[in-house]
């Protein structure tokens, strides 16, 4: 089965990428981890993502499609993969058809904005240890210390209240259409995000084991 994962950052693909992954036995696959891969292995593609890369810009969409092709194309995703994190754009998705992949269901998960600005600005991690905590929903027992080691919690800059909201408004002008791009493909199938994990996760699973 091949699906995609759309979703705001911060709506919780990753972890409903590696629920679904576990159930149905095929690669979660994210723009990210192909790079990191084609950097590590020094392949052809991985040196021209480098040098966009070294000079601080972005990853061209071609380069990018070369290296999902690459990736797609290896023994473990003869039986489907899931897409986490692409395509991002109308073009990106534009291309993945015109390379003859063939999309089962595009899973779009739903968090209100406001909802992704609390999950993400109370995010805290350990800078000793790298322990992870949450302001609200896993709260350290003492106000900025480990518990683990008693390190300094800190934000990453991309929690930052104001960084999350300058990446949620990226994604609503140039990710959110392609929901109606595969809406009328029939292929949408739309998830409340703003629950528990396993409660998402299970109307997933009905809705791709029927
Ligand atoms: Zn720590």
């Amino acid at each position: 089965m091949m699906l995609i994962l759309l979703g705001a950052p911060g709506a919780g693909k990753g972890t409903q990428a590696e629920l679904i992954c576990q159930r149905l036995h095929i690669p979660a696959i994210s723009t990210g981890n192909i790079l990191r891969e084609a950097l590590k292995s020094g392949t052809e593609l991985g040196q021209k993502a480098k040098t966009f890369m070294d000079a601080g810009n972005l990853v061209p969409d071609d380069v990018v499609i070369d290296m999902l092709k690459e990736r797609i194309a290896q023994p473990d995703c003869k039986d489907g993969f899931i897409l986490d994190g692409f395509p991002r754009t109308i073009p990106q998705a534009e291309a993945l058809d015109a390379m003859g992949v063939v999309i089962d269901r595009v899973i779009d998960i739903e968090v209100p904005d406001e909802k992704i600005v609390t999950r993400m600005s109370g995010r805290r991690v350990c800078e000793k240890c790298g322990a992870s905590y949450h302001l609200v929903y896993n709260p350290p027992k003492v106000e900025g210390v480990c518990d683990k080691c008693a390190g300094a919690l800190v934000q990453r800059k991309d929690d930052n209240a104001e960084t999350v909201r300058d990446r949620l408004t990226v994604y609503h002008n140039q990710t959110e259409p392609l929901k109606s791009y595969y809406a009328a493909q029939g292929k949408l199938f739309e998830v409340n995000g703003d629950r528990d994990v396993e409660v998402i996760s299970a109307d997933i699973l009905k809705e791709l084991e029927g």
